[in-house]
């Protein structure tokens, strides 16, 4: 483990954007946490989250890391909001995609590293999707552990965090310490991080080092406030499509798909066609899609989620249960997000708790 000064995290910065790499990670906008292509990382940054309810907020420290989550995710840029696959024109196919830039993730989380190792497996087992899997071949992962928790998160429940899981695909591992005057500690779990790493330089961590993560860690897990108890769960809510709590939470979900398209693990699209009238070309547009929209659910002809009911209950058992069969795991890392982002603080901690208990 190597220890790097604030210096040398940026000199990290430096050093991939000199290789050509878009270095993505946190940047503060619109009174938001975003993440976008930077050249340095912001300072002294957190925020106040719970259900419903976010607000950035400045820290009295120097921090790099010292914020949970926002609306965005990293989704956006392996698996595009929108995007034209392709185009015809005078019967002409043209292929849209383009080669793409060299992107490097820096501070991803636990729970967001858990949710890239998901959507790999989604877009990049057969059927493979070529976008996602040209975009994902050269990507550079930089994780982060968490030093702090929302009220909103629950990542231990899941089993992906708050301390990054060594066996998903990342290249270097950050842990900052001392937020007043911050420090990191830094693994390599790739030749290629560890190649960066030496790099950049600093110094061998003091042998203490690890004690101090592993300290971090567990003050982070006594944050944690919420649980999602996952005992049988995919069983249970498979077993329970009739209960009434079904009606309840459609008296009160708006149908917004909010929670859809903040999570980092969702991965529905829908496709349209857009003529030009005057060149008569046509675009083959793709873009994302929530299961909370009536027109997801259409089929030969009807709409099979005809009731937020029906789709509410659709995201839920999907997510929680059926993943399970499909992907060998829940599509749900803790991230948190869809309770924050719920304008209505629908969570789904509290109504799978509503639903184990007998109608
Ligand atoms: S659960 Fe909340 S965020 Fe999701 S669709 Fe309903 S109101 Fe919107
Ligand atoms: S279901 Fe909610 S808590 Fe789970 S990964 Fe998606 S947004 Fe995060």
């Amino acid at each position: 483990m190597y220890l790097w000064s604030t210096q040398q995290l940026q000199a990290l910065i430096d050093l991939l954007r000199a290789r050509d790499y878009d270095v993505i990670g946190p940047a503060v906008r619109d009174d938001s946490l975003h993440y976008e292509r930077i050249d340095s990382l912001p300072v002294g940054w957190g925020d106040r989250q719970d259900a419903g309810h976010y607000q950035l907020r400045e820290r009295a420290d120097q921090s790099r890391f010292g914020y949970n989550l926002g609306a965005a995710t990293w989704k956006q840029f392996l698996f595009p909001p929108r995007e034209t696959l392709f185009r015809v024109r005078d019967g002409d196919f043209v292929n849209c995609r383009e080669a793409p830039q060299k992107m490097a993730f820096l501070g991803v989380r636990p729970c967001e590293l858990a949710a890239i190792a998901l959507q790999d497996r989604v877009f990049t087992e057969d059927p493979v999707e070529p976008g996602y899997l040209a975009r994902r071949k050269d990507l550079l992962l930089i994780a982060v552990n968490c030093s702090q928790a929302a009220p909103t998160c629950f990542c231990a429940s899941t089993g992906d965090g708050p301390e990054v899981n060594a066996e998903l695909p990342t290249d270097l591992v950050l842990t900052e310490c001392e937020p007043a005057d911050p420090y990191y500690l830094v693994e390599a779990l790739t030749q290629r991080g560890q190649d960066l790493l030496e790099e950049v330089g600093g110094s061998q961590a003091p042998a203490s080092a690890r004690q101090t993560v592993d300290r971090l860690m567990d003050a982070t897990r006594e944050q944690l406030t919420r649980a999602l108890d996952t005992e049988e769960l995919p069983g249970l809510l498979l077993g329970a499509l009739d209960h009434p709590h079904w009606d309840d939470l459609a008296q009160r979900c708006l149908a917004c798909g909010n929670c859809t398209q903040v999570c980092p693990t969702c991965f529905c699209s829908t496709a349209e066609d857009h003529t030009d009238p005057i060149t008569v070309e046509v675009r083959h547009n793709r873009r994302w899609d929530s299961c909370f929209t009536q027109g997801h659910s259409y089929l030969t002809g009807s709409v099979v989620h005809r009731s937020v009911r029906s789709r509410y209950r659709q995201w839920l058992t999907h997510k929680l249960a059926s993943w399970v069969a499909q992907f060998g795991r829940s599509g749900c890392t803790g991230c948190g997000r869809c309770i924050t982002w719920c304008p209505v603080a629908i969570d789904l901690t509290v109504e799978t708790e509503a639903l184990r208990a007998a109608p």
